[in-house]
């Protein structure tokens, strides 16, 4: 009877699937064509996003460059009132050489990152030693770094390997000051265990790396712990803030003086964006533990945590195939799910 019942679900759900894979396929169509125009007006560009204070400087290498135009994500380092914020990976290292040769009057005095990642930490001391700056960084990302642990093979070779960080690293664990202000470091887990927002109190503007990757991101990478990331979410949401950079070149506000630049400045509340995502998570996360909670198996919860009938269950069903694929099962759905559930469910 039970097998009965769950032959049902598994006939009725893959149905389900090919009668979704046309919208889906249309889709994830017309998402790669926004990509790859994004990614080619943005191309190793420089974009002043507030006039003297921030600004984002669009990074790549051959490799690297099958990201966003296979997933859309970019890379971008950002310059914020002389701090040098996720400078990219070392294949990256000659796009960033390029934009601090051409920006004389941007001053880089501290460089630091928001999370281990190598695609946003391979440049740091590099970038610190070119500039005669310092290198902040908060202890548990810099203890990573400095004995980094070997990278998936797919990744070293888009980004390339770090060598580990060595030399003066100061603390960046609770603050990096700038003329006239400072940045505060705020533990934001999730996304990885390590990662940091910046937050910048007077001018209301939260650098938040890939803390924010989309609002329905659904293929996590093995790090991810959803459950840290719903609190991390609700804790952001209680800062006064009206402007959000996210780790891959996008950058949501509403405010008048930051100019329309397309493919980069996304005109919408950052408030409600933050606050959408954590509906979507916890929506996964609910519809998982009950079935977890019913006993069901955990393909079963990661089944019904992406119902055929909500748009990004099936929207992002292509490009989520196509990140477990290509990443040989490191980014899936089953690791945000199983993140999401109680330990004792997993
Ligand atoms: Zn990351």
């Amino acid at each position: 009877m039970f097998k009965q019942r769950a032959f049902g679900f598994w006939s009725g759900y893959t149905l389900g699937m090919f009668r979704w894979l046309p919208r889906s396929a249309a889709a994830a169509a017309g998402e790669h064509v926004h990509h790859v125009h994004d990614y080619l007006r943005t191309y190793r560009r420089r974009f002043t996003i507030l006039d003297d204070r921030l600004e984002l400087w669009f990074l790549g290498a051959a490799t690297a460059d099958l990201v966003p135009l296979l997933f859309g994500e970019r890379f971008a380092a950002v310059w914020y009132r002389g701090v040098l914020v996720d400078p990219g990976s070392v294949r990256m290292r000659g796009s960033l050489r390029s934009h601090l040769a051409a920006r004389p009057s941007r001053p880089v005095t501290a460089v630091t990152a928001t999370h281990a990642h190598e695609e946003h930490t391979g440049n740091l001391r590099w970038a610190a030693d070119h500039c005669q700056a310092s290198l902040h960084l908060p202890g548990s990302v810099a203890g990573q770094l400095r004995a980094p642990t070997r990278l998936p093979i797919i990744r070293a070779f888009a980004f390339g390997t770090p060598a580990p960080v060595t030399g003066t690293v100061h603390d960046g664990s609770e603050a990096i000051d700038f003329p006239g202000g400072r940045l505060e470091v705020i533990p934001a887990p999730g996304h990885s265990s390590d990662h940091v927002v910046l937050y910048d109190r007077q001018e209301r503007i939260l650098l938040v790396g890939d803390t924010f990757i989309d609002t329905y991101f659904s293929a996590s990478n093995a790090e991810t712990d959803g459950t840290a990331w719903l609190a991390t979410l609700e804790q952001l949401l209680t800062l006064d803030f009206d402007l959000m950079v996210e780790g891959h070149g996008r950058v949501h506000t509403l405010r008048r003086d930051v100019p329309d630049i397309p493919g980069v400045v996304v005109r919408e509340d950052p408030r409600h964006i933050l606050e959408n995502k954590l509906r979507f998570l916890r929506g996964l996360a609910e519809r998982a533990q009950d079935a977890r909670d019913r006993g069901l198996s955990f393909n079963r919860a990661v089944a019904e945590a992406f119902p055929w009938e909500q748009r990004p269950s099936w929207e992002r069903l292509i490009p989520d195939e196509l990140a477990r694929l290509t990443s040989f099962g490191e980014f899936s759905r089953h690791r945000l799910v199983r993140s999401l559930l109680a330990p004792s469910r997993r």
